[in-house]
């Protein structure tokens, strides 16, 4: 018996090198769990059939001893990365029958490496939710407690490594997609600098600020993933050289905007978890600094304006003639109409309305350019920050996991889910989130996150606070 509970991919990399089980084991033992587990979470959309034989070929590496750190651990990708052959789904209806015809970077990265893909997971669609009730498939219950969402739009995601489901799974970030739903299930996840990993076959959601991410049980798996998806990829003109990537330097100084908490929505329980962690942090050496960054206010409303007006052009694509679902009209517009109409549900259509809204030619200078210049100031604010402290920490969220329902219907409630986590993503410095603390909410006790933000392409201080924090 294989204790899938308690094993990281650095657990599995030795054990399988070891001998001590084989890949196909080692994906049998996942694929046992799925079973149990995933009709009633919802968090796997398929399983793939071809499992055993894509383990098979890792023992055949691993008998080699063609070994890449990867080699044979079971993941889990999100509906909106392309593996070619497979159906990709984004969690919408519009893409109904969709398969890809090719693999995106970090898929073929991973490829080479000799993973098990288990299956796709379920998300908000075209990733455009904190909670994952925006799938057209229904949503994913939270593994902790069966009554509340994961998070999202990772949500899915997500919860697959926190069912014992994957021993890692790939999420994507344009606002928090990767951190949000990891503080809500108690696991790590890590949005990297924006252009360090690939963007090539993610289904595009806002391109400026869009970034491919692990979710791990630990940092150091985190980490090892990181390393494995990186780098610059000719197909993605806005990915950047690996020479940028890990600046040496021992982080000393950690900055608290203490300001950006008054606003934010939290508990009292929440805040005094933060504090907690914030001692701890002290405790292990660390000087903490009270920090101002005085336009931080503004990114959840810039988020609002340039991410919808990235949307709305992303997915003008889905016309039902390219991609998926069609639906027949009495002319071609029809037929646009009709599909998008009937294929898009209510969150994608209300941020195309939005994104055509604040990109139209009366109003653009009204908002989009502002957003674009407060987006500037702002990314200023936190390089300058930088020269004074060398990590920024918030929480993740302002509160832990909420009821599934509870917030679905109230859109602004939900958007205010991503007021800590967008600054990252509109500025594109890595962050990462780590369970930290918990509260008891109707004797339930659920997880909340920490939120470590470093300097662009500076992952190795996330990744350096993150293990001292967690005690690896
Ligand atoms: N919750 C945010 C949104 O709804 C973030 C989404 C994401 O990161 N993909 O836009």
């Amino acid at each position: 018996m294989i204790d899938i509970r308690n094993l990281t991919i650095k657990k599995a990399r030795k054990h399988l090198d070891d001998k001590d089980f084989s890949a196909r084991q080692l994906a049998e033992a996942y694929l046992e769990e799925i079973s149990k587990v995933n009709t009633d979470l919802n968090a796997y959309l398929e399983v793939y059939k071809d499992v055993l034989e894509q383990a098979d070929v890792a023992d055949k590496k691993i008998a080699k001893g063609e070994i890449s750190p990867l080699t044979g651990i079971p993941l889990a990708i999100k509906d909106n990365i392309l593996i070619s052959g497979k159906h990709a789904s984004a969690g919408s209806k519009i893409l109904k029958g969709y398969i890809a015809t090719y693999d995106a970077t970090v898929i073929k990265k991973l490829k080479d490496e000799g993973v098990v893909f288990i299956g796709r997971t379920n998300m908000d669609e075209f990733a455009m939710g904190s909670s994952t009730e925006n799938s057209a498939f229904g949503p994913t219950k939270n593994p902790l407690d069966k009554t509340r969402v994961t998070g999202g739009s990772s949500g899915g995601s997500v919860a697959t490594v926190k069912m014992n489901g994957a021993l890692f799974a790939l999420g994507s970030d344009t606002g928090g997609s990767v951190r949000q739903p990891a503080s809500f299930c108690g696991v790590v996840g890590l949005k990297p600098t924006y252009g360090s990993v690939s963007r090539y076959g993610l289904m595009a959601m806002g391109s400026s600020l869009d970034v491919i991410g692990p979710i791990t049980k630990t940092v150091t798996d985190a980490e090892i993933v990181f390393n494995s998806i990186k780098g610059k990829d000719e197909f993605d003109s806005t990915s950047q050289n690996e020479e940028g990537i890990n600046n040496k330097k021992t982080p000393k100084v950690i900055g608290v905007p203490y300001h950006i908490l008054e606003g934010g929505g939290m508990s009292k329980e929440a805040l005094n978890s933060f504090k907690e962690s914030i001692q701890k942090l002290e405790g292990l050496g660390y000087e903490i600094r009270d920090i101002k960054l005085p336009n931080i206010g503004y990114s959840l409303a810039v988020y609002y304006v340039i991410m919808p007006a990235e949307v709305s052009s992303n997915l003008a694509r889905f016309d039902g003639v390219k991609y998926g679902l069609h639906i027949d009209g009495k002319d071609l517009l029809d037929d646009y109409l009709k599909t998008r109409g009937e294929g898009f549900g209510k969150e994608v259509r209300r941020r195309i309305l939005i994104g055509t809204y604040v990109l139209s030619a009366g109003y653009h200078d009204a908002y989009y350019n502002k957003a674009i210049t407060l987006r500037q100031k702002i990314t200023d604010e936190f390089i300058k920050m930088f020269e004074e402290v060398d990590v920024i920490v918030t929480p993740t969220t302002p509160g832990p996991a909420f009821k599934i329902g509870e917030i679905v219907n109230d859109p602004l409630a939900m958007y205010l889910e991503d007021i800590f986590t967008v600054p990252a993503n509109i500025s594109g410095i890595p962050a990462m989130s780590v369970p930290a603390g918990t509260v008891e909410v109707d004797g339930v006790s659920l997880p909340l996150g920490l939120q470590i933000m470093a300097p662009h392409n500076c992952e190795n201080l996330l990744f350096e606070v993150g293990k001292k924090f967690l005690g690896e």
